[in-house]
């Protein structure tokens, strides 16, 4: 593959550190920065996401309907999902969690390029068109907890939500949940302790009620792992009153069965 046709990420990582090319990782990273230009291979690109990308990075994969982790044909659910299903009716999501969506995620989260949102809530309905995914009412971004807000300065999951929104002519709601604590960390925890950890996590506040009641809503959150803060926060707009949740995410981690 020619070094122009490389993407700006892998521009980044492979070619910057070899001594010479660093030139041309950086005409790379000023040709994507570009209005116009795709994010991932720099060709020019009203989407911010050109159509060979789309196609290549954001393929129709069949997933499971609820948790969206890969199936194989002919199934609707997975085995877990089966068993126990989540709370939360239907899963829209855009592709496994690799390249090149972990750097276009990690630029974004981190504040580095917050107009990546628009790219990504893009992909997001465009994967749910393609899967026939019913439209919510309304979406409702995933919270961080307050620690982490004021870490971050940046909520994604609200960056996501009210582009969502504005796309699909639908209400966006930032603190339609909120989250009181922060949950140990969860990675290497056992399913059943995770959910012990977060139980109570997630509170509809009372101005929120009358938007939850009755209505069909997405959650939305850039990244899934586990399923369990989703879960969690489902649970509570359920109880809350909605009549139906869905889960909107980007990227779906390909857990091993004992992360899920
Ligand atoms: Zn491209
Ligand atoms: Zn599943």
């Amino acid at each position: 593959m020619p070094v122009v046709a490389l993407s700006r990420l892998h521009a980044e990582k492979y070619i910057e550190p070899m001594q010479g090319a660093a030139n041309e990782g950086l005409a790379n990273r000023r040709r994507a920065r570009l209005p116009g230009c795709c994010e991932v291979c720099g060709t020019w690109s009203s989407d911010g996401l050109c159509a060979a990308c789309s196609a290549r990075f954001a393929p129709h994969v069949h997933r499971c309907r609820r948790c969206a982790l890969r199936l194989v044909d002919g199934l609707q659910v997975c085995t877990d999902c089966a068993r126990e299903p989540p709370p939360f009716a239907h899963c829209v999501c855009v592709a496994d969690y690799g390249y090149p969506w972990q750097g276009l995620i990690a630029r974004f989260k981190y504040g580095q390029a917050p107009e990546l949102a628009a790219l990504l809530a893009a992909a997001m309905l465009a994967s749910a068109d393609r899967d026939r995914a019913p439209r919510p009412q309304a979406f409702a971004a995933l919270p961080l907890s307050p620690r982490r807000l004021a870490e971050r300065g940046y909520d994604q999951a609200w960056e996501l939500a009210r582009r969502l929104g504005r796309q699909t002519g639908r209400a966006a709601h930032a603190r339609m949940l909120e989250r009181g604590f922060d949950a140990p960390p969860q990675a290497r925890s056992a399913r059943a302790q995770r959910m012990r950890n977060l139980k109570g996590a997630f509170t509809v506040p009372a101005h929120a009620r009358r938007q939850v009641e009755g209505r069909h809503l997405a959650l939305v959150d850039d990244v899934m792992t586990t399923g369990a803060s989703a879960g969690e926060a489902a649970r509570a707009l359920l109880e809350a009153g909605a009549a139906r949740v869905d889960l909107w995410i980007v990227a779906r981690t390909p857990a091993p069965r004992e992360d899920r």
